[in-house]
């Protein structure tokens, strides 16, 4: 083993991997085109229906969770579409980029960075300017903002605007019911909480947005969603998936489902709880209003050198937390909850901080 096999993870995706996921992804390739593999890819589908709370198909795609996000605005819009975007941080960024990059109209109702999108904006948003759709963040993984969904979602459906949400970190750490609350399209992603390597994103889509994906006059090819809706059922994919993944996807499912899905949520609630706590005796600040579970995020103090204090946790105890994206650069740390963790994890990366802290300098407060 080198150094890097030996790095824990605790970033916000990619994320440590459980021991028998490490396992099954050395496994032999099962050919995709044979039963076997057919078998194992509907068992894998009835569980992400669960972890979606869903009845409805949830894809497997073989890209990145940003592709899943691209999917959905190519499939579900036409070019002119009126779409309303809430924008918080890089990846409410994201959805409006990907809107404009498909000749859609966004209109951005921007909520400052590490604060919660409050529905009664939302639904001004929507009266004004009357959407065909709705595309906005579960948990804002570049401030740790958590939006409060159901209620967003409530306002887009008393409206008939379809709603898309990017549930890449909020899936798992938190309640998601897409059924129950609902909405059109969940996306999620294999490096987040589905404890994976990165490489496969699911999308979950409503009868409503199956419709939309067959009416939408965009062109598409790798990323067209009506093959892939057709074979479904079948467990059969338009191309080669990502079979390694898949497979590893069985036996992640299998882990989380055998912890319980409550119960992992539980967990990651816990190692978010005692974060926040441990972050705050060190005198440091969170930064978000409504911190997500999948990540704690404490704001670098003035005078401190964020990247200088990661780098050094990552050299003397082995422990990677990420810093921040975009004008959050240096300004923030962030802790990820997600993926195979354990509670002295948390310890260390605590006691980790504290260490670096204290060779910062007094700057660094206690
Ligand atoms: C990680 C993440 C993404 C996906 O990014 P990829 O790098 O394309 O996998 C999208 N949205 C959120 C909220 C994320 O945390």
């Amino acid at each position: 083993m080198n150094s890097a096999d030996r790095t824990i993870l605790m970033t916000p995706g990619p994320v440590n991997l459980h021991p028998r996921v490490r396992e099954a992804l050395g496994s032999a390739i099962v050919h995709h085109r044979t039963g076997p593999f057919r078998d194992l890819v509907r068992g894998v589908n009835r569980r992400l229906q669960q972890v979606f709370a869903t009845e409805q198909p949830v894809l497997i795609l073989t890209t990145s969770g940003t592709g899943a996000m691209e999917a959905s605005v190519a499939n579900l819009f036409s070019p002119g579409d009126r779409v309303g975007v809430i924008s918080s941080g890089k990846f409410g960024e994201r959805w409006a980029e990907l809107a404009g990059t498909y000749g859609l109209e966004p209109h951005l109702l921007t909520v400052p960075w590490g604060e919660s999108a409050d529905p009664g904006a939302v639904a001004r948003l929507l009266d004004e300017t009357s959407p065909r759709g709705l595309l906005f963040t579960h948990c804002e993984t570049s401030t740790g903002a958590l939006h409060p969904v159901r209620e967003i979602a409530a306002e887009a459906r008393r409206r008939g605007v379809l709603t898309v949400v990017d549930g890449i970190t909020g899936l798992i750490a938190h309640e998601l019911a897409m059924d129950a609350w609902g909405i059109d399209v969940v996306v999620g992603g294999s490096q987040k909480a589905f404890m994976l390597p990165p490489g496969l994103a699911f999308v979950g889509l409503s009868a409503q947005a199956q419709d939309a994906v067959r009416a939408s006059k965009n062109p598409r090819y790798y990323l067209d969603l009506r093959p892939a809706l057709e074979q479904w059922e079948a467990g059969d994919f338009p191309f080669t998936p990502g079979v390694g993944l898949i497979q590893g996807l069985d036996v992640a499912l299998q882990v989380i489902f055998e912890e319980g899905l409550a119960e992992t949520r539980a967990r990651f609630h816990r190692m978010a709880e005692r974060t926040r706590d441990g972050v705050r005796e060190l005198g440091l600040r969170i930064y978000p209003q409504h911190p997500s579970d999948s990540l704690t995020v404490a704001q670098v103090p003035e005078g401190i050198d964020g990247k200088a204090v990661l780098d050094r946790i990552v050299k003397e105890d082995g422990i990677r937390l990420a810093g921040g994206q975009g004008k959050l650069k240096n300004k923030i740390w962030r802790f990820g909850h997600m993926g195979y963790l354990r509670d002295e994890d948390v310890e260390a990366s605590l006691a980790a901080m504290k260490r670096a802290l204290q060779a910062a300098g007094p700057a660094a407060g206690r």
